[in-house]
């Protein structure tokens, strides 16, 4: 039985998809499962192209044909991904990822919408050009027993604000349930550490450049706290029931997720 384990941030958001999967990500190293390659390096680059968000926009608005500037530094960041992520892309085959970053580059320097919207801007890009972020800022609660690397962190004389970048779709309005959780989860860990009551957070939808402030709700923050002891629960031992919508075709866990269930079955019909 695994005791006393700190919950990550990306644990709570495991558990909205499927809380099974908390269980199986304790106990198992995961494998990209096979097919998934494609889509994890893809995922990699759109999180890159969110860092570098500041050095496309400065070359959106210079001189005549700026966006000669802007796709260069988008085929810079796909040169650059595997020294960034080294770890990550070690067991990817070479011709796969050339592939997935020759369709990156194609699909976003084509993609006159996403320059567009770029160009545009909104507070959250002008907040980032003007006080900057922490990439990747981790923080730690004792009490809450939580960690977490925020995606942004950002700060200003009288805010402190955590922005993620996710790589999926964008809901029509607002942000997803699950991202306003992570979010609350974020703001948790910040307070702890400083005196300030976080406002408000971001989302930055970086496949279609939709960028989302969200307020930290009393009832997200709630939520944060009712998820944290159902993950320790499971993280001690407890084989939770499978999410309403799991994605079980998916899933890396599946054949385990199903001997694991049957086994139960039988033990209780005994
Ligand atoms: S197979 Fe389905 S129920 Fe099992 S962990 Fe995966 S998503 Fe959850």
């Amino acid at each position: 039985m695994v005791q006393n384990q700190k919950v990550k941030v990306s644990d709570l958001t495991q558990y909205g998809i499927c809380p099974r999967l908390v269980y199986f990500h304790a106990r198992e190293q995961t494998e990209i499962a096979s097919g998934k390659e494609r889509s994890m390096i893809e995922r990699i680059l759109l999180k890159e192209l969110a860092f570098n968000l500041h050095k496309i926009r400065e070359d959106l608005k210079k001189g005549e044909d700026p966006k000669e500037d802007a796709k260069s530094i988008i085929k810079d960041i796909a040169d650059d991904v595997e020294c960034i992520y080294k770890k990550e892309l070690s067991e990817v085959a070479e011709d796969v990822l050339d592939d997935v970053k020759r369709e990156f580059v194609t699909r976003m320097t084509e993609d006159e919408e996403w320059f567009r919207k770029l160009r545009a801007g909104n507070e959250l890009l002008e907040l980032e050009e003007v006080h900057g972020y922490d990439r990747e800022h981790t923080m730690v609660s004792e009490k809450l027993s939580l960690s977490g690397s925020v995606d942004k962190f950002i700060s200003t004389d009288d805010e402190v604000m955590p922005c993620m970048i996710k790589t999926g779709k964008c809901p029509e309005y607002g942000v997803w349930r699950s991202d306003r959780v992570q979010l609350a989860a974020y703001a948790l860990l910040i307070e702890e550490k400083s005196k300030t009551t976080v406002q408000r957070g971001f989302v930055e939808y970086i496949r279609t450049a939709e960028f989302r402030e969200s307020p930290i709700r009393r009832k997200d923050r709630a939520r944060v706290l009712q998820t944290l002891k159902h993950v320790k629960r499971i993280k001690n031992g407890a084989f939770p029931e499978k999410g309403v919508n799991a994605p079980c075709d998916n899933c890396a866990f599946v054949d385990r997720c199903d001997t694991r269930k049957t086994l139960l079955s039988v033990l209780f019909r005994k």
